[in-house]
């Protein structure tokens, strides 16, 4: 075939009135149909994306999801379990074509009681990452009744929406998760006395967002935009997971125990009851005495706690899961080709810290960053590859960054 006479062979263009043509064993593609067809495989991809969803559902067994979560979460046993058989349970659900008989299997939304750090975020963003579904983490704080100065309910389904990038089908098969969901917790329990419009309200107005309803959600959120066109999203299928500190909850629960918090003493063993963490004896009840509305704990079925963390648990978050906090210093420093390593008494004295100033897991990170911050700044500009950090190594760092702290004060 002479040159000139080159065409696409999709849409018969001749080569001179195309961009670009590029040839194939018996056949040419010109610049215009490669673009197309890369639309309709863009498509196509979004489209299988979703039925990849459900096959890879069923065949994950709850025992399966729990080891999926023993890889980035440390301890925590009695909730990995609760959870994977929860989120088991709502995609079968979700799964179920609609039957004949009149069995409706109800939500199990999740709730989790924990002090702040104890990994309930992380437990959301691990199952959203399995499930390979969009997550949105929304503060419970910032809610506040249709009419009041804050976000509405509504907001939540907002981050949904970009969280999928505005997939519908995507989100409405999403997971939020409500933080500080104790927050909004009615400030007496005694609801004849004080009302307390801002925590009830919100109750009232997630109620409907929690069991499955359509609700029209502005897609840019907020007040802001007064044109946007509401997007109908339907809640059926979002799995909603919220979790709260519920400080002061330890002694509603004693209380029911029947048994005094101050003074109480674990070495009493005969009474089996674990003064230590009185969190894992909580029930339903106990919610609704610290001032959450008997219908929303209704359609948050599956209660649990989290363990608080000890030396032994800090220990191994530092090292152990699967994006450990140590194993990413490592390697961000082999991006520059420095071998760092970190002794067990260095490791054992970030514990330490972390438990001294009472910084929990969220303070390892930071402990971290103070001891490597001068060698992250000043080796990838020197002939230097190796670092050892032992523990006066550690001890020299940390105890130069609190005295400039302290002199900032001064
Ligand atoms: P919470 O939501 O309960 O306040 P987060 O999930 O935000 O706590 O946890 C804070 C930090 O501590 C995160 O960086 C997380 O990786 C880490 N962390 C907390 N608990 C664990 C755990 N059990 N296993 C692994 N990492 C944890």
């Amino acid at each position: 075939m002479a040159k000139e006479e080159l065409e696409c062979s999709f849409c018969g263009r001749k080569k001179p009135e195309t961009n670009l043509l590029i040839a194939g064993l018996d056949a040419h593609i010109c610049d215009r149909c490669i673009e197309q067809a890369h639309g309709i495989v863009l498509e196509e991809s979004k489209q299988s994306d979703n039925s990849e969803l459900s096959t890879e559902l069923m065949l994950r067994k709850p025992q399966q999801i729990k080891g999926f979560l023993d890889e980035y979460i440390i301890g925590q046993e009695y909730t990995k379990k609760v959870m994977s058989v929860a989120v088991y349970n709502h995609y079968k659900r979700l799964l179920q074509p609609a039957s004949e008989d009149d069995i409706e299997i109800q939500k199990s939304n999740i709730i989790m009681v924990g002090q702040t750090g104890t990994g309930k975020t992380l437990m959301a963003k691990t199952i959203a990452k399995m499930l390979n579904v969009p997550l949105a983490i929304v503060d419970a704080t910032v809610l506040t009744e249709a009419g009041y100065v804050g976000e509405d309910v509504e907001s939540i389904l907002t981050r949904l929406l970009q969280a999928a990038d505005y997939n519908l089908e995507k989100a409405e098969k999403g997971i939020v998760f409500i933080d500080e969901i104790d927050k909004i917790a009615r400030k007496s329990d005694n609801p004849s006395i004080t009302r307390d419009v801002s925590g009830e309200g919100v109750q009232q107005a997630l109620l409907k967002l929690l069991e499955g309803t359509v609700v029209n959600v502005p897609p840019k959120g907020g007040r802001k935009h007064p044109d946007q066109k509401f997007i109908e999203v339907n809640t059926e299928h979002i799995l909603f997971i919220a979790g709260g500190a519920f400080d002061g909850i330890e002694r509603i629960i004693s209380k029911r125990l029947n048994m005094a918090a101050i003074g109480y003493k674990a070495a009493h063993d005969d009474d089996q009851v674990d003064a230590n963490n009185l969190l894992q004896y909580i029930i339903p009840k106990d919610l609704k005495d610290f001032g959450l509305i008997p219908e929303i704990i209704g359609r948050l079925p599956v209660l649990t706690y989290m363990d608080p963390l000890d030396a032994a648990t800090l220990r191994a978050i530092l090292t152990e899961p699967k994006n450990a906090i140590i194993k990413q210093y490592k390697k961000l420093f082999e991006m520059d080709d420095i071998d760092f390593t970190i002794t067990d008494e260095a490791l054992d004295y970030i514990v330490e810290k972390a438990i001294e100033y009472k910084l929990g897991a969220r303070g390892l990170r930071s402990l971290c960053e103070e001891i490597l911050t001068d060698a992250m700044f000043e080796m990838p500009s020197s002939d230097d590859n190796k670092l050892n950090v032992t523990r006066s190594y550690a001890e020299d760092k940390l105890n130069k960054t609190a005295l400039k702290k302290l002199k900032a004060v001064s």
